[in-house]
């Protein structure tokens, strides 16, 4: 492999994962760069995991290791739960997916409707990038209207119109804070995605409130995360969110919440913690109980266009959708889900955050650790963290020695320092997290107080 490693927790890694070197070798031959999914690709080679159980993980080494982003966020009651093995194994016997309509997504929709009061009728698809895709093209439905304004920092998913100022690249040709230019993330993205995007500024009330004043009639929908997931676990500030749904009902512009991540935050979601309501919301991750779920729904004057009975109508095929295991993996799951529950999670949260906050400061590091609820994510900053540009601030090369630090210490974090605690984690799980942050810190302290 013409890999080169250059640090000691690389070295480390690589002697301890020849298993997962091996698969990644043959997987490069049929996959390329290895892996089927860009987010889990790390240099040298990405971790291969073959199975999961409550907070741990185990790789193809036989390694354990507490699993702290379980698959982005979207394990909250942790792998293999018990309710949810059981809800699978029994719909899986009586087959899987039938050309037809059935009882569970009926019974998972009414959960998810009863749950966020800003949904009164909701469409399931099978990933994030498809609820966000159909959102906007629903948007565009109602409004007659084309452009999407989105925010800088935000993530969507993959499609072209999502595809856009995610992550700029290079920053200084992103145009200036108040006014950020519409950048592709992927190559292939069609010049007709970046001249139909405007991008605004997150947690910038008035810089948005400017942009969007300018574009206001061409405008069909605003979408945004209430909670920067993907984009550094940053939450958005409640005076920003409320203006922010001001600005769009005056402009006549829908206002979409992307909750795929952030609705793990509280029983209906982020737009109930912040008691601001959207036109749109779109939904993944925990919904599925980790099968490939995701929804997009809300207004019913909205929703009505994807009715078939009308003669011109937004049609939404899918050989998957509202699959019966999904959608069974998901009513297990959100009936964990209880009041108590969200408590405790959002108190290991803070009580993660805090902790973590004074181990960099004992060491004198400068790093912010932002999130909310169980959600958290580090940044190595001296600048506080509200927004893309914060964020960026970043040193992404202290961020990956701690990644790969933590790895060796059997922790799995999200490379970009990103994680989201689960229901089976405890008081040793948490020890755990910090005492191998701490050994990592104090054996680069003197690199990282420089
Ligand atoms: N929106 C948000 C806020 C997300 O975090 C993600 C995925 N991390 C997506 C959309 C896309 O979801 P998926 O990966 O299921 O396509």
């Amino acid at each position: 492999m013409s890999t080169t490693i250059v640090s000691q927790a690389e070295r480390d890694y690589v002697n301890s994962t020849p298993r997962s070197r091996a698969l990644y070798e043959d997987a490069c031959e049929v996959m390329p760069g290895g892996t089927t999914r860009t987010t889990v690709y790390f240099s040298p080679y990405p971790l291969y995991v073959e199975r999961g159980d409550g907070c741990r993980i185990w790789d193809a080494d036989g390694t354990e290791r507490i699993d702290f982003i379980g698959n982005y966020s979207a394990m909250i009651l942790g792998h293999a739960h018990p309710a949810v093995v059981a809800a699978v194994s029994e719909q899986i016997r009586r087959g899987s997916a039938f050309a037809a309509a059935n009882p569970y997504e009926v019974e998972l929709a009414k959960e998810l409707c009863n749950r966020i009061q800003a949904m009164d009728q909701v469409r399931f698809t099978n990933c994030g990038t498809e609820a966000t895709m159909y959102a906007m093209r629903l948007a565009r439905a109602a409004t007659g209207r084309t452009k999407l304004a989105r925010f800088e920092g935000g993530y969507h998913g993959t499609h072209d119109y999502a595809e856009v100022s995610t992550k700029p690249v290079p920053l200084d040709r992103a145009g200036p804070p108040r006014q950020p230019a519409a950048v592709p993330d992927s190559i292939g993205t069609p010049a007709v995605a970046l001249a139909e995007t405007v991008v605004l500024p997150y947690n910038d009330a008035e810089g948005t409130e400017q942009i969007l004043r300018m574009h206001g009639s061409e405008l069909a929908a605003v979408i945004v995360e209430p909670v920067l997931g993907a984009g550094g676990a940053i939450p958005a500030e409640p005076e920003f969110l409320r203006h922010l749904r001001r600005v769009t009902s005056d402009l006549g512009i829908l206002l979409i919440f992307d909750e795929v991540i952030s609705f793990r935050i509280a029983r209906g979601g982020a737009q109930k913690y912040f008691g601001v309501e959207p036109d749109l919301t779109t939904l993944g991750k925990v919904i599925g109980g980790g099968l490939p779920v995701a929804a997009f729904g809300g207004r019913a004057d909205i929703m009505a266009l994807l009715d078939p009975r009308r003669e011109a109508n937004l049609p939404q095929g899918g050989t998957y959708n509202g699959h019966p295991l999904g959608m069974v993996a998901g009513l297990a799951t959100l009936r964990g889900l209880v009041p108590d529950v969200y408590r405790d999670l959002s108190a290991k949260g803070d009580e993660v955050r805090r902790r973590l906050t004074r181990a960099f400061a004992e060491y004198g590091v400068a790093a912010q650790v932002t999130g909310i609820a169980s959600l958290f994510n580090i940044h190595f900053t001296a600048t506080p963290v509200r927004d893309h540009r914060s964020m960026r601030t970043g040193d992404v090369s202290r961020l990956r020695e701690l990644f790969l630090g933590l790895l060796n210490r059997g922790i799995l974090l999200a490379p970009r320092g990103m994680g989201a605690l689960s229901t089976p984690m405890g008081e040793q799980e948490i020890d755990h997290l910090i005492d191998a942050v701490d050994d990592v810190v104090r054996e680069h302290r003197d690199a990282w107080t420089g």
